[in-house]
């Protein structure tokens, strides 16, 4: 099967907010929701990825204003840990962040599942818990209008971040929540290194895969969390990682989700757009 050709189509690009360190107290450029949305649209991007900070109780306005710029809400990063130590007692900010998600209009919201839930050792048990929470709030989902894509994370972030390592377990999960709304996404940050990949993702179900996330692995990662690379900076196969992601049958975003603290954060927002635009239709 043939890539999608983006040399000339930009409209399967998102910006992901985090790409312009909104997403961290004291990084980025301080940008607002608006102007991030003009300048994407400027460009020519297909739609934006916000995070829950930076919507506040504005989520339908800027819902509507992204789509009069001709963009989508592509997603909404994310819901609050569902299991681990550091996991809210309840699914009650879980279910408000549904409910963010279908105020803005957004197609899928992103789950990351958090760490190996206090008194078990290791992911199974965590992850049995993951799907029975999974299960209640997709049902809220569901009745929103809202997606669920499981993300799972790097093995680096075991612990405390996430008890979901691959796509095959992430799968695996889903499967165990039975849930139509509820899917996976695909982020080439965590997944580059399995060589399973693409086999993983042929037994996925149909319209499983709900997002597929771009960066790079730089040879020289220096911080697990804030030095992500700029597509073509790094060692990630990324026309394999999408090849696999579309040869299984996804044909949505494409969301670029950079976290870096020292390098694209600290440049001018114009310029990383620029830059990504470039890349995408060169290097992705
Ligand atoms: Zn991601």
């Amino acid at each position: 099967m043939a890539l999608r050709d983006f040399s000339h189509d930009l409209s399967a690009l998102a910006l992901n907010t985090a790409m312009l360190g909104h997403n961290l107290d004291g990084h980025g450029q301080g940008w607002s929701p608006e102007r991030v949305i003009d300048a994407c649209a400027e460009r020519g991007f297909g739609g934006v990825v916000f995070w829950r900070r930076e919507i506040g109780d504005r989520a339908i306005e800027i819902g509507d204003r992204v789509r009069a710029a001709g963009m989508d809400v592509v997603g909404l990063c994310r819901t609050p840990y569902l299991v681990g130590s550091d996991a809210p007692d309840t699914l009650d900010e879980a279910r408000t962040s549904v409910d963010m998600a279908a105020a803005l209009g957004a197609k899928v919201l992103t789950i990351v599942s958090g760490g190996t839930e206090p008194g078990t050792k290791g992911v199974r048990e965590s992850q049995k818990l993951l799907a029975e929470r999974i299960a209640q709030l997709a049902e809220h989902a569901a009745a929103c209008g809202v997606n669920l894509a499981l993300e799972p994370l790097n093995p680096m972030f075991g612990g405390n971040r996430s008890c979901v390592f691959s796509v095959r377990d992430a799968l695996e999960v889903c499967d165990t929540v039975g849930a139509d709304n509820v899917g996976i996404a695909v982020d080439v940050y965590h997944v580059w290194w399995d060589t399973t990949l693409a086999d993983s993702l042929k037994s996925a179900g149909q319209g499983r895969i709900l997002g597929y996330h771009l960066c790079d692995w730089l040879e020289n990662t220096t911080d697990m969390l804030l030095d992500r690379g700029m597509m073509g900076d790094g060692v990630a196969d990324l026309k394999a990682i999408r090849s696999a992601v579309e040869g299984a049958g996804y044909s949505g975003a494409c969301e670029v989700e950079i976290f870096s603290e020292r390098n694209w954060w600290q440049r001018e927002p114009g310029e990383v757009l620029d830059v990504i635009v470039k890349r995408f239709r060169e290097d992705s």
